[in-house]
């Protein structure tokens, strides 16, 4: 969840008869609006909404496909691979950039529909398991439930996940949740290799409850968002997309027919300017705070 607290309405199961759970939140429908699919750089495809991000990374042994915005936006996403020729069942591996339901709500019907492994950060892991985040996340009071993942595998040490001879780095940026990541690999065409990232929330925003210089439900809210905007300043980023695809202009680039001049992307000022724009945000919350 991102620029504000959202009104809930509640949460109903979908007409079509499939399994998959709707939310419903006063942003839901503009954020599920549908996009056209298209190529990012080499092997990283834009597979998300028009409002909430998800890419498919993709190798001849197997895909990963990194978050799943709402439950509604599940069905979304799947016809997204489709189109551009993958298969849904060649997901192999489902990563996360936070556990609201906004970018993790789809991922137990994804994981349905393609058999894929869940991997996540220790703290994100159990939230995804249980469908809901812990006391601890600075907006726990307005988060609605989703559906939880099934064998949800944590990163503990490990940094990097690797399907075939696909390999992902994670970037710890805890702040906006306490187990939030963000993650990097780097796609190739022909001889130009370009370092990709996938940006988790910069944004410390919480319930009126929380003080993120200092609650002790989540002691280390300062420290760790201070430390996240910090690693976007100095990360290896040729081209970055956000979780909310709007914070770094990407439809200022494509239209929603998935028509852009792509080379328009490659950016390597593009992490430095997310930081930037997440420290001005995090200064005037902790002024706010005073
Ligand atoms: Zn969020």
């Amino acid at each position: 969840m991102q620029r504000r607290l959202l009104l809930l309405i509640g949460s109903a199961m979908s007409m079509s008869g499939a399994s998959a759970a709707s939310i419903d939140c006063s942003q839901c429908n503009a954020w599920n609006k549908d996009q056209a699919p298209f190529q990012v750089f080499g092997n990283t495809y834009y597979v998300g909404t028009h409002g909430l991000s998800a890419v498919l990374v993709t190798s001849p042994q197997g895909h990963v496909l990194i978050d799943g915005a709402l439950p509604q936006s599940a069905p979304l996403i799947a016809a997204h691979i489709e189109q551009l020729g993958f298969k849904v069942a060649d997901v192999k591996v489902i990563l996360n950039s936070h556990v609201h339901f906004d970018h993790a709500g789809g991922i137990a019907e994804l994981q349905k529909r393609s058999g894929a492994k869940v991997i996540a950060s220790d703290i994100a892991a159990q939230a995804l398991a249980k469908g809901k985040s812990g006391p601890n996340d600075p907006q726990f009071a307005h988060l609605p439930p989703f559906d939880p993942a099934a064998n949800v595998q944590a990163l503990s040490k490990e940094r990097t996940v690797s399907v075939g001879a696909l390999t992902l780095s994670v970037v710890h940026t805890p702040g906006h949740t306490p187990g939030g990541t963000t993650w990097t690999w780097k796609s190739c065409e022909a001889e130009r290799c370009l370092d990709v990232v996938y940006g988790d929330s910069l944004n410390a925003i919480s319930d009126p409850s929380f003080k993120y210089t200092g609650d002790a439900r989540y002691p280390n809210a300062r420290a760790d968002m201070a430390g996240s905007i910090a690693a976007f300043e100095t990360m290896p980023c040729d081209i970055l997309i956000a979780a909310h695809p709007e914070f770094t202009g990407l439809w200022s680039v494509f239209d929603e027919q998935g028509k852009g001049e792509r080379a328009k992307l490659i950016d390597s000022s593009a992490c430095k300017r997310y930081a930037a724009a997440g420290k001005a945000r995090f200064e005037q919350r902790l002024m706010n705070e005073k």
